[in-house]
């Protein structure tokens, strides 16, 4: 459409230059102009078209200059732009490079590269998040906090600066367990994106540091609606607020029924699954007892299940037949994990049998990189034979390997016992049980 007014526009111009000199040519007559030169007067004459035809030639003359005038004066704001334009490239170039160095974990490098997008770009959302990202990786908390704090108060880009005072504020909560900065923030950030996720789990952390064990069930309930956790973290979180509870509650109704709430959510939740049987069996229900570990053991076979299974024996079965035959009710239930395999190497050795012993604890080798099956076999061959010689190289190759622990899934960290805070970065509910034949894959990829 734009063409073809250019074209019409072009042809209404060609016609009437054709009219005006057609009329200028059509024009009668002359132009006398007189000129007086050194007292007399000289006549010049023209033709009229000749004279009309000077001054049209002279206005589109004037009109091409003057176009040419303007467009000199443009000059400068088109060189301006250019330079403009420059300075943003290289602004972003520097910043681009800036990302890759955080990436890289090079702190002071990105911080030189913020700098000198910072100076092209002026301070967009994007070169304060560079800027306090590589304070962090510089270990310049106050800086990141100060960087952040700006870029929260950007009206478009905001959100990300509160994320970033918050997962700072985060780290310093959850270790020193003073959270209300953090819960400050966290509330903050849950009215400006309710429906987070990530808001869903820095609130549910930071309200089970501070043991506000109701406050994150609530959490975590409206968390579970936003898929802020999987289907099983969300049950173990449960449980382990419902142990939680059991623990403090005041009256002895109160604790069974929240330690059987917390076994019933989650029955791998091990240390869940110990307190409501002993909840039992202090109320004189050792069958109940049994059942809750026995139905743990097939989920989660763990010594500490083991240990209570044991003190929930009869006292008539004390001879040592009868103890396998007990050990057999529970190892029945799984005895294909590595756990229930070395608990019947143990029972088998506690009952002297020492031919199945051996048979067990050969096989399991095979397989095993528990120093506990090691161990066994050394004191086999003491028990056994009284070979000392032989028994000491078992044990050499114990100290080989690992036994199972509790591992932090946040930080790492590897633990005996089972602790509700991880005391090492004050993670609630965070420890795994692993045994080091899972462990080793999980080096090889780190
Ligand atoms: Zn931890």
């Amino acid at each position: 459409m734009k063409a073809f007014f250019k074209t019409l526009w072009l042809i209404v111009k060609i016609a009437a230059m054709g009219a005006l000199a057609i009329w200028i040519m059509q024009q009668q007559g002359d132009v006398a102009i007189t000129l007086d030169q050194n007292g007399a007067p000289v006549i010049y004459e023209f033709a009229l078209p000749v004279i009309l035809s000077i001054l049209v030639v002279g206005l589109l003359l004037l009109l091409s200059v003057m176009r040419l005038f303007d467009n000199a004066a443009r000059m400068p704001g088109q060189i301006a732009l250019k330079n403009e334009r420059k300075k943003l490239q290289e602004g972003y170039q520097a910043l681009t490079k800036s990302l890759v160095a955080i990436a890289a974990g090079d702190g002071h490098g990105a911080e030189k590269l913020a700098q000198q997008a910072a100076k092209k770009l002026g301070a967009p959302p994007l070169s304060l998040l560079v800027h306090a990202q590589a304070a962090q990786l510089q270990g310049d908390t106050g800086a990141a906090s100060r960087f952040f704090h700006q870029l929260a108060a950007d009206p478009k880009a905001g959100f990300l600066g509160l994320r970033g005072q918050l997962m700072q504020e985060m780290k310093i909560a959850l270790t020193t367990g003073q959270v209300e900065h953090a819960r400050r923030l966290a509330a903050e950030a849950e009215t400006k994106e309710p429906r987070s996720p990530w808001v869903m789990q820095a609130r549910f952390a930071l309200e089970a540091r501070a043991k506000n064990w109701r406050e994150a069930e609530q959490v975590l309930v409206r968390g579970a609606r936003f898929q802020a956790f999987t289907k099983d973290e969300n049950k173990w979180y449960l449980a382990a607020l419902q142990w939680m509870q059991s623990q403090e509650a005041t009256t002895r109704d109160d604790a069974r029924h929240l330690a059987k709430r917390a076994w019933e959510t989650c029955p791998p939740l091990v240390p869940a699954a110990v307190h409501y049987a002993e909840i039992l069996f202090a109320a004189g229900r050792r069958n109940s007892a049994a059942d809750v570990i026995g139905k743990s053991w097939q989920s989660a076979p763990h010594p500490d299940l083991a240990l209570m299974w044991m003190r929930l024996m009869p006292e008539s079965d004390g001879d040592s037949i009868a103890r396998v035959k007990w050990w057999d009710k529970l190892l029945l239930l799984n005895d294909r994990d590595p756990e229930a395999q070395i608990l019947r190497a143990r029972t088998l050795l506690d009952a002297n049998l020492w031919g199945e012993a051996r048979a067990a604890l050969m096989k399991l080798k095979l397989t095993s990189s528990d120093a506990r099956c090691y161990e066994l076999l050394a004191r086999l061959e003491r028990e056994e034979k009284g070979d000392a010689a032989a028994s000491a190289v078992w044990l050499a190759m114990a100290e080989e390997f690992n036994v199972p622990m509790w591992v932090c899934k946040i930080d790492g960290t590897r633990h005996s016992q089972f602790q509700t805070i991880c005391p090492s970065c004050g993670s609630f509910a965070s420890f795994r049980w692993q045994n080091p034949g899972q462990n080793l894959p999980a080096v090889i990829a780190a």
